[in-house]
């Protein structure tokens, strides 16, 4: 009898023990997609730094999508879209499907997040949709014919419709970024001004600019390459219901380690998949001063 009661006294107590240790419900994680295949930059090494940066929030779950290599057979490629709250794009090449076009400007217009990071602005010079859903662009013959530059110039955004051609910038150099929008989430409690590592400093960037926010720039100054302005590096675009955030930042998979990157590309990706942001500001967050960085 006290065998059994002690046996069942110590199921219970190894039930309820059982009970207490299942964590409380986790929430669904947001589903995030990454494309590449084909990319004038290293695209092999940095993929793999996005997707780790993403999930160290803990927010997302994060696939891949490769397309076949440049001059290969493109018409299988088909990503489901609409299966992710948001879509990163590390690509730069060849055309894709008219049916996986239709299917990503059906997502961001139904509502879907897009992120472009660094060098994909330059995909799709000749997509009218793509254009429009990315604000701005550079390289890949574009110019005067794709819209204004896009600079910020006494408190304001400038669009400045004098021909030339789009993209460009000098050797590779520190620079500091100049938050112009504070207010919004994805900038909300950074500091108004904070350094980032050695990195290409984009400008002359141009394009139909459409429902854009310029959320921080950078200036470019002429004696290192640049244009002499204050460049829009982060910057948003409203597409329809959809939410487009560009991070020009991040060369390779070096200059991904600069925090200024690593904090704006996490909260660009959420805002972009849900339209608020919930991370905090993180302790090594760089002030003017000089970049931070992990390794
Ligand atoms: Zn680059």
């Amino acid at each position: 009898m006290w065998k059994r009661l002690l046996a069942a006294s110590v199921w219970v107590v190894l039930m309820v023990g059982m009970v207490l240790a299942v964590p409380a419900a986790e929430k669904p994680k947001l589903k995030a997609l990454i494309i590449d295949g084909q990319n004038a930059h290293p695209w092999q090494s940095t993929t793999p730094v996005l997707k780790k940066i993403l999930e160290q929030t803990g927010l997302f779950q994060v696939d891949v999508a490769t397309s076949p290599p440049k001059g290969a057979d493109m018409s299988g490629f088909k990503p489901n879209f609409a299966a992710y709250d948001v879509v990163i794009s590390n690509y730069q090449g060849d055309p894709w499907p008219e049916e996986t076009k239709k299917a990503l400007v059906d997502y961001v217009a139904g509502g879907g997040g897009l992120v472009i990071y660094h060098f994909a602005l330059a995909a799709f010079p000749d997509w009218k949709e793509w254009n429009e859903m990315i604000g701005l662009g550079g390289w890949g013959g574009r110019n005067e014919k794709h819209g204004p530059y896009v600079y910020w110039q006494d408190g304001k955004i400038v669009y400045d419709d004098s021909p030339g051609k789009g993209g460009g910038h000098g050797p590779a150099q520190e620079f500091v970024l100049d938050v112009r929008c504070p207010d919004h989430p994805i900038m909300q409690g950074l500091p108004p001004r904070f350094a980032h590592v050695k990195d290409e400093l984009y400008g002359w960037l141009r394009g139909p600019a459409k429902n854009l926010t310029i959320l921080a720039t950078a200036f470019a100054p002429k004696e290192k390459g640049g244009s002499g302005r204050h460049e829009p590096l982060l910057f948003t675009v409203q597409y329809g219901k959809g939410r487009v955030f560009q991070n020009a930042l991040g060369h390779t998979a070096n200059e991904l380690k600069s925090v200024a990157f690593i904090v704006t590309f996490q909260r660009g990706c959420e805002w972009a998949a849900t339209g608020k942001v919930t991370q905090p500001v993180p302790p090594d967050f760089p002030g003017p001063d000089k970049p931070s960085v992990r390794e």
